[in-house]
């Protein structure tokens, strides 16, 4: 079966700001779901104004990567709908955080620091180095690419160390950050990738779409992993517990 992939979208800034709307006239959902049914993933859509924001029960059992951008409304998103995300998250789900989603509830929620960064909205070059060469997020790319106008993000970027961090990015202003940080939580692998302002075409570019297509993958949940039991137990070999016997 191929892996199912749910994009999830804000949808503000392409339907408020004409400029946005100009890059992502669809919507950014639309663009990267483009590129992960390039990969051959079944991909649906689900944006924050839809009933539920589109990510009901039934659409989260059925999903087994979701993908995450928002940035001016991470408010409006339902509390309720957050701790279901989070729940399927811990029972496998694999979760991509995009960008200004760095700010996003699920997001703090999963990771229970600040998660604040350093920014500047300059239109500055960006160069992404892969910091893991072996790790399958960086499949197929070359060792280090550009983002050629780019909204700066710094460190200290407050997110737990990343069990692995496999992009490190410099900007034209001189600040680095970690642009691609790898977590465990629960059964689930999170992801949280850099690049992406609505303001630049960065999700139509190749190397870009490559990392969102490795992420899902990589995000997916094994079907083959065992069955995991939590509480009380019975011995599986017999106890000498007797007072003589300790
Ligand atoms: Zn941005």
């Amino acid at each position: 079966m191929t892996t199912r992939v749910t994009v999830w979208n804000e949808h503000r800034h392409e339907q408020e700001n004409e400029a946005v709307a100009e890059v992502y006239p669809d919507g950014i959902h639309a663009v990267i779901a483009d590129a992960l049914r390039e990969g051959g993933f079944t991909v649906e859509t689900a944006t924050l104004d839809d009933p539920e924001h589109g990510l009901t029960e039934a659409v989260l059992a059925e999903t087994d990567v979701l993908t995450w951008w928002g940035h001016r409304a991470h408010d409006e998103v339902a509390d309720e709908v957050v701790e279901r995300v989070k729940e399927h998250v811990l029972d496998g789900m694999g979760l991509l955080v995009l960008h200004s989603g760095h700010f996003s509830k699920i997001f703090r929620e999963l990771m229970g620091t600040s998660c604040a960064l350093k920014w500047r909205d300059a239109g500055e070059k960006e160069r992404l180095w892969v910091t893991d060469p072996s790790h399958p997020i960086t499949d197929g790319l070359p060792e280090q690419f550009v983002v050629p106008e780019a909204e700066m993000y710094g460190e200290h970027f407050d997110v737990p160390q990343p069990e692995r961090l496999v992009f490190t990015s410099w900007f034209e202003g001189g600040e680095v950050f970690r642009s691609g940080c790898c977590y465990h939580r629960g059964e689930g692998k999170v992801f949280y990738f850099r690049p992406g302002h609505e303001t630049f075409p960065i999700y139509y570019q190749e190397e870009v779409r490559q990392v969102l297509r490795n992420a899902c993958e990589w995000a997916a949940p094994s079907d083959d992993g065992p069955e995991v039991y939590r509480g009380n137990h019975e011995p599986l070999e017999e106890l000498d517990s007797t007072p003589e016997g300790r």
